[in-house]
């Protein structure tokens, strides 16, 4: 050993601390076995905590706050307009992010879990070196690791007249969207997904024009239409322009704008804004970690490759979350972690969840569980849809916001529920008792007969639920007639 190194050895080491890593170290070290987590950045938390769902989060309420605000006078409340401070704005975002992540901290302490800030790269199958800050070294030998080491968004060099705009203080990905240094006049955002979306919806609240490219044919591609459709009729009255079927092929920071070229029918061939987020997805991070050192394998996308344990290749080393596949989503990352933690203690435990819900968190929101009417054509799988249009709930009309909708797809022999969609305010607290109903196999009939509080929202699942078998008992009633 050399001068600045220290060797340790341990059970568990568990590479990042997002949602899936410190979930991984908490219940591994809660089931007794001896767990270092190591994390490269200063902080516990990952993406998910300070450059995605809780910043983001923060964000979108104080834009929710401003537009009900503002949609207030439809009913006789008149607010001026607020005064936006962006400095305290940030800082109670901060004081958020802060707060949570001193909470992972006190949980890793109490449950005898070692934090190590540095950067991981595997030697080999049962060793890792940890690269510290102050150039030190810690080399650490393992009986088993999991590599939760995330995902970063995708950048993509060929839109930039010179590569090294890449990191231009007004062209940013997500994370710099988040920082929120400024707001500015006007902003393009490249890609109409989740994370473009949500991050328009703040900055549109905060005062920015903003003008949305989207290189496929609709916002949102892959979700169902009938759930995009009343999200894209808002934003259109929210956002400025809305490119579909349009590429931005090029950017170019000419000092005080950036230059942006379009190719699409409908765009501008060329159009300058004071910023631009680009927000094209995420890539894993698989690189740089010695992963070539251990028997671990990787997709062309550069995603771990794992079984329903979460096992890789190399039998001592386990993925989850970000680096291992889609759905990149924080709460995918954190079940995994339970089931890799519960398979090393000797649980009788797998990653077989029938349901990983998604929420697009913009006014109105979307969620959706289980599989989709897209999905239910692609795989040629029969179907019944029972939609309840959110016009007819007494709860929605008190709240000043009927649009919405909620669906239930199920097996039209069975009344299998197979999956739930909602648009519509709150739609990602209401796909929980979907995605409770998917997972545990629920026919209609037990979403009919469960009780739901009167008047909310939750009545939705029940009434789309009720639609759906009052359509099969006609089809039966029907079908005994022409008997
Ligand atoms: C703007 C935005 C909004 C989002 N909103 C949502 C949302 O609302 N809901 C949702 O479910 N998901 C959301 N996501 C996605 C979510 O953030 C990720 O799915 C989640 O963070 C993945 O968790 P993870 O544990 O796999 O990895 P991460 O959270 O990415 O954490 C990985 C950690 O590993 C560390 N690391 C990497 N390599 C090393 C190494 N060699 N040594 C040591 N440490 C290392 C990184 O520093 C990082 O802290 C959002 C993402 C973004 C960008």
């Amino acid at each position: 050993m050399v001068v600045g190194e220290m060797a340790q050895e341990t059970d568990l080491v568990v590479i990042g601390a997002g949602p899936g890593g410190y979930t991984a170290a908490l219940r591994a070290a809660e089931l007794g076995i001896k767990t270092i987590l190591i994390e490269s950045r200063p902080k516990p938390g990952g993406v998910c905590l300070h450059e995605g769902c809780i910043p983001s989060k923060a964000l979108l309420h104080a834009a929710e706050m401003i537009n009900t605000a503002r949609s207030a006078s439809s009913f006789g409340l008149h607010f001026a307009e607020p005064e936006i401070k962006i400095e305290e704005l940030r800082n109670w975002k901060l004081g958020v992010t802060d707060k949570l992540a001193q909470g992972i901290e006190g949980m890793c302490k109490s449950r005898q879990v070692d934090i190590i800030n540095g950067t991981a790269h595997f030697e080999s199958s049962k060793e890792l070196r940890v690269d510290r800050e102050n150039d030190s070294t810690v080399r650490l030998k393992f009986k088993h690791a999991i590599l939760a080491s995330g995902s970063r968004p995708t950048r993509i060099p060929a839109l930039y007249k010179d590569p090294k705009q890449m990191d231009s203080a007004r062209i940013f990905d997500s994370s710099g969207a988040l920082r929120l240094e400024r707001v500015p006049k006007t902003m393009l955002i490249v890609g109409g997904g989740y994370i473009g979306l949500e991050m328009g919806s703040v900055y549109a609240a905060l005062g920015s024009a903003v003008t949305v490219v989207e290189m496929t044919d609709g916002l949102l591609p892959g979700v169902d239409r009938d759930l995009v459709k009343p999200l894209a009729n808002h934003l259109k009255t929210t956002f400025k322009d809305i490119f579909l079927s349009c590429k931005v092929s090029g950017l170019n920071d000419n000092g005080t704008e950036v230059e942006c070229v379009f190719e699409g029918a409908g765009a501008p061939t060329t159009a300058k804004f004071e910023a631009v987020l680009v927000a094209v997805g995420r890539r894993p991070n698989s690189e740089n970690l010695g992963l070539e050192n251990t028997g671990v394998e990787i997709d062309k996308h550069g995603f771990v490759q794992i079984d329903h344990l979460c096992a890789t290749a190399d039998k001592r080393i386990y993925a989850i979350g970000d680096v291992s596949g889609q759905p990149m989503l924080a709460h995918r990352a954190m079940r995994q972690g339970q089931v890799v933690a519960e398979v090393l203690a000797g649980h009788k435990s797998a990653f077989d969840n029938r349901a990983i819900p998604a929420v697009v968190f913009t006014e109105p929101e979307i969620a959706w569980c289980g599989i989709t009417e897209n999905e239910a054509k692609e795989q040629g799988k029969t179907i019944g849809v029972a939609k309840f249009p959110w016009s007819a709930s007494g709860r929605a009309m008190t709240l000043a916001d009927p649009v919405g909708q909620t669906k239930v797809i199920y097996a039209p022999d069975s009344t299998l529920v197979l999956g739930v969609g909602i648009v519509g305010p709150r739609a990602g607290e209401l796909i929980a008792e979907g995605v409770l109903a998917v997972e545990n196999g629920n026919v209609l009939e037990d979403l009919v007969v469960t009780i739901h509080p009167h008047p909310t929202l939750s009545e939705t699942v029940m009434e789309a639920s009720m639609i759906g078998l009052s359509r099969l008992e006609r089809q039966r009633q029907k079908e005994k007639a022409s008997m």
